[in-house]
């Protein structure tokens, strides 16, 4: 076996994590082929140790205690093209270490559309079903087909559908507490070849995001070349701090620290306005819905509104259960409960970051109790506020919010 394995104090997952927090960790054992994923995983499971799967460590906050177990890093490496695929689509199965913005930037050299607006996203591809990672419109789950899925206990992979894995908004089985390793990905994307013989360009996905509409002077539901939805992507992205950049020190982060919450129709009305709200049934636009019959109340009856309308969804909830669904903005939320770009907790290392309301960034010496903290106190706003509870998008280990 030609796996690195290195076993000591100074490996820390501060060393491992974008965040660059986080304590030290028992072991660390790398990958770099998917045999050696199955042989490494098997025999941490048989040996009975506490072990955690990292790829690029950009959706982690690891307590400053550590892990006390083996961490397995993936780094295996893969792209191939399966036979069998649809009139029109390619087929790929990719290793789980390979990188995903790497990924992306190769379908879109070759022509193959369904990933272009996730570029710039960090991390490795085998992370990318545990939360459905989304984007600018696109979402994971629109292009994933299966994944290979060593089992923990198991010796020998097996194929997960789509289906089987659950994907939601920011979640699946894996992140809901599923234990195993995603070995490899499975992917259907859109082979542009017979638009690119006529139009001389790869054609992407219709645009399904207003803000890079915007940015590409398009309207919703074109169509633009991939190349230029990536850029256009990867520009609206660095404007954010939201794609790994050394010079850039509002992405020493987790990317969005908080989920963009889930409300009933009623709880979504008691909000001011202006609050931005995509409804989740499909046959609604997935739009920013002014609800103008609140426009004339007064604060205070704003804030009744809301309290009542919450007290209600509470008790609807048992009995209605078709009340319709509404994503709200987190960082609509965040910045009106007070919260503005750059702050920080007087002392803390910790701060949001100066691009993004969502994103906490590491200052340079954070620990991961300052990101905790900040985190704990942007969620207890927003709940004064508003009555709403923010749910952490990364996953915490050793650490509670
Ligand atoms: C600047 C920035 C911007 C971001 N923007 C976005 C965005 O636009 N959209 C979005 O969805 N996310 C975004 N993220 C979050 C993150 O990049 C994604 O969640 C990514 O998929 C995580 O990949 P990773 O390899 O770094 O996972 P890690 O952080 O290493 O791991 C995350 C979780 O997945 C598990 N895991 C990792 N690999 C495997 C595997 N092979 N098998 C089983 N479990 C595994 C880990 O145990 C852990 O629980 C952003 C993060 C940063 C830092």
């Amino acid at each position: 076996m030609d796996s690195e394995t290195d076993t000591g104090r100074d490996i820390r997952f501060a060393d491992l994590t974008t965040l660059r927090v986080g304590g030290p960790i028992g072991r660390l054992v790398t990958a770099t082929t998917p045999a050696e994923l199955v042989e490494l995983a098997t025999e941490v499971w048989a040996a009975g140790d506490d072990w955690v799967v990292v790829g690029g460590g950009s959706n982690l906050l690891v307590a400053d205690d550590g892990f006390d177990g083996t961490v397995i890093r993936i780094a295996s490496r893969g792209i191939e093209l399966l036979p069998d695929a649809p009139e029109g689509a390619v087929r790929l199965r990719v290793q789980a270490g390979e990188n995903w913005d790497e990924l992306v930037a190769w379908t879109v050299e070759h022509g193959y559309s369904g990933l272009e607006a996730l570029s710039g996203i960090p991390g490795a591809v085998g992370a990318s079903p545990v939360q459905n990672i989304g984007a600018y419109g696109q979402e994971l789950s629109d292009v994933l087909v299966a994944i290979e899925f060593l089992d923990e206990g198991a010796t020998e992979p097996r194929r997960m559908t789509v289906d089987e894995l659950e994907l939601g908004y920011r979640t699946s089985v894996l992140k809901r507490g599923l234990a195993g390793v995603v070995v490899s990905v499975e992917l259907e994307l859109h082979d542009t070849a017979a638009e690119r013989a006529v139009l001389g360009e790869a054609i992407g996905a219709p645009v399904a995001y207003r803000q890079l509409a915007d940015a590409l002077g398009v309207q919703l539901g074109d169509r633009v070349p991939v190349v230029r939805v990536r850029e256009a992507v990867l520009a609206l992205r660095r404007a954010k701090g939201m794609v790994l950049d050394p010079g850039d020190r509002d992405s020493v982060s987790a990317g969005s620290f908080f989920t963009n919450p889930i409300v009933t129709e009623r709880v979504a009305r008691s909000l001011p306005v202006d609050a931005p709200k995509w409804y989740l049934a499909p046959e609604q636009p997935d739009e920013v819905t002014p609800l103008a019959s609140l426009a004339s109340q007064s604060p205070l009856d704003a804030f009744l509104a809301h309290q009542a309308a919450l007290e209600d969804a509470e008790r609807q909830a048992a009995i209605a259960p078709e009340d319709p669904l509404v994503k709200l903005s987190a960082a609509w939320l965040i910045e009106r409960s007070g919260i503005r770009r750059g702050f920080a907790i007087a002392g803390s290392g910790a701060a949001i970051s100066s691009k993004h309301t969502l994103a906490l960034t590491n200052r340079g010496n954070a620990t991961a109790e300052d990101v905790a903290q900040l985190a704990r106190f942007v969620q207890q706003r927003v709940q004064a506020e508003f009555g709403i509870v923010l749910h952490p998008e990364p996953v915490l280990l050793g650490i509670e919010l």
